[in-house]
């Protein structure tokens, strides 16, 4: 399934919003709740920004707050 087809929460079921996510610093991925004080073992999905801030397509939900958004492109920039 596409990211385009995609057109509910998968929380409520509402109608999702198109949009974009973007951060001036990386997003990290951990399979693990743990606080930790280096960012070890964790998988960054989006890379820090350096001259532009990079926005990747995503999808919200204003009912629950959930977003999704696909990572990958941007690989190239970690
Ligand atoms: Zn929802």
């Amino acid at each position: 399934m596409k990211m385009d087809d995609i057109v509910s929460c998968p929380e409520c079921g509402n109608d999702l919003k198109k949009g974009y996510i973007f951060s001036p610093r990386r997003i990290c991925w951990s399979d693990s709740p743990d606080s930790i004080l280096a960012d070890f073992g964790s998988e960054t999905l989006i890379g820090d920004a350096w001259l532009k801030v990079k926005k990747v397509p995503a999808l919200r939900c204003e009912e629950c707050s959930v977003v999704i958004f696909k990572h990958k492109e941007n690989k190239d920039i970690n």
